[in-house]
């Protein structure tokens, strides 16, 4: 009999949460989306419990896998007003789906005749996720400028780059780095005209976005399955399905096209494998959750959380406005906005929203900083900063407002950071070629940031922000690959 001590192991894990940002509460304003219900946690966890030891891998063995999935796609379905043509999966997060409605483009578009490399099209907005998916599943990616004013993409610009070797359009609904809901009906038109597939990535706003107004209290440009020519749609049950994290859904259009999306094979000695999606065995803790939360919930429920939502992001909105030097970018749809500086007050006046953001987590308010980035135009996206809002914020409004306006006051007319300093502390010639792992820990170690043992970054990420926006990109991305693998090394 193997024994052990059950208690000392959780307790250094309790431990260790302590040291976490804080999951609950509202005080993270990106990454987690708590419903402030504890009720619901409780019914997640507990749903989470019943199913541990199960494969979600076989739904004809652990056919309580094959229901609940069925429901909860069932829900999304209605909720996305797709007809009985409409079918699904429920996958690992918004990541997995954006993929297999990559992936499921890209076979459809080959079984059409389709030669040689597929295309992607998108906004500059749309998620990386679909970056990602454009170099597993080897897609050339075209993304589209958008307005830096605004974050809107005129979607003639887009519409004028199909060509018969797009496999797919995606659009957003709405996008994450600015709240920006694309213009669904006008490009879903001219894709269907063209036969080019379009998938709609609701991975933030399809489980709240049904119950949206616009800030005129009117209803919203219609940008579900009531739009032809929408192919696909992603909803992540893990944000604003309050879920825990491993659970998003992907609805297709068309069972012969949906059926592009599975790997299957009995051409090994093995069980015939046949997987929906990425994973192998896997779990069905996520799917359980969300399915009892859909269930217990229902539509009225999640209106009723979203309703909290709007109330709240109407607030923030406001408030923004009313900070000298901070604007809201752009007009966003949905319960997330990006904050940047307001040009239109002298810079002695203006706030850097990545100082702001700093100032913020001092006062311990997360809030989530975006880089600029250089448009393919030649245009600039402003540096950012992220709030997302969630239903437990409306319990925190006056806490939150007074941090975000004294944050606002300290850091008022305080230029953003120059990077030349930290970029002078780089040797010469970084950029010329490939990076091995010592040095480019070596450079984070000389611009002080890597190394810290316990994972977390300076306090202050302005400073990061501004190098990520200044050096090559590939050396970036190299720097930052460098950062996160050291962090889980064995030490
Ligand atoms: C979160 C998100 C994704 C990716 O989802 P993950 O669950 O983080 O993998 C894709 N698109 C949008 C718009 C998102 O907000």
């Amino acid at each position: 009999m193997v024994s052990f001590d059950a208690r000392a192991v959780l307790a250094r894990l309790a431990a260790l949460r302590s040291a976490d940002a804080p999951t609950h509460g509202g005080h993270v304003l990106s990454y987690v989306y708590d419903s402030g219900v504890a009720e619901i946690d409780e019914l997640a966890a507990e749903a989470m419990r019943l199913v541990q030891p199960v494969n979600g891998l076989d739904p004809t063995t652990f056919t309580s896998v094959a229901v609940m999935e069925r429901e909860v796609i069932g829900f999304a379905r209605e909720l996305l007003h797709g007809g009985d043509d409409v079918v699904g999966s429920v996958t690992s997060g918004g990541t997995e789906s954006c993929l297999l409605a990559v992936k499921t483009a890209r076979e459809a578009w080959r079984a059409a005749g389709g030669e040689g490399r597929a295309r992607l099209l998108a906004p500059v907005t749309v998620h990386a996720a679909f970056q990602k998916a454009a170099e597993y599943f080897d897609l050339a990616l075209d993304l589209v400028p958008v307005d830096p004013e605004t974050g809107v993409i005129d979607p003639d610009r887009l519409l004028d780059r199909l060509g018969p070797d797009v496999a797919l359009v995606v659009v957003s609904a709405p996008s994450y780095p600015f709240g920006t809901l694309d213009p669904v009906e006008v490009v879903a038109a001219a894709c269907e005209e063209a036969g080019v597939a379009l998938h709609v990535d609701g991975c933030i706003g399809g489980w709240i976005l049904p119950f949206w107004r616009g800030a005129d209290g009117d209803a919203l440009p219609l940008w579900d399955f009531r739009v032809p020519g929408v192919t696909s749609i992603s909803a992540d049950l893990h944000k604003f399905g309050y879920a825990p994290k491993g659970a998003s859904v992907l609805l297709q259009r068309g069972r012969d096209r949906q059926r592009l999306q599975y790997f299957a094979t009995t051409g090994w000695p093995g069980y015939p494998v046949v997987n929906p999606t990425l994973l192998g065995s896997k779990s069905a803790a996520a799917l359980a959750a969300s399915w009892a939360i859909t269930q217990a919930l229902g539509a009225r429920g999640l209106a009723e959380l979203g309703e909290s939502c709007l109330r709240s992001t109407a607030a923030i909105a406001d408030l923004i406005g009313d900070i000298e030097g901070l604007r809201v970018l752009g007009t966003p749809t949905g319960p997330l906005l990006a904050v940047t500086s307001d040009d239109s007050v002298s810079a002695d006046r203006r706030v850097d929203p990545h100082h702001w953001a700093d100032r913020a987590r001092l006062r311990g308010w997360h809030l989530q900083l975006q880089p600029g980035l250089t448009q393919e135009d030649g245009t600039h996206l402003p540096h950012t900063t992220h709030l997302t809002i969630t239903p437990v914020t409306g319990s925190r409004l006056d806490e939150l407002e007074a941090a975000l306006r004294a944050s606002a006051d300290e850091v008022r007319g305080v230029p953003p950071v120059d990077p030349s300093g930290l970029l002078g502390a780089l040797p010469p010639g970084l950029a010329d070629g490939p990076l091995d792992s010592d040095t480019a820990a070596a450079v984070l170690q000389a611009v002080g940031i890597g190394g810290g043992g316990d994972g977390r970054l300076p306090d202050e990420q302005a400073p990061l922000l501004a190098l990520i926006e200044a050096l090559p990109r590939p050396l970036t991305e190299r720097l930052l690959v460098e950062l996160l693998a050291r962090i889980v090394e064995p030490v």
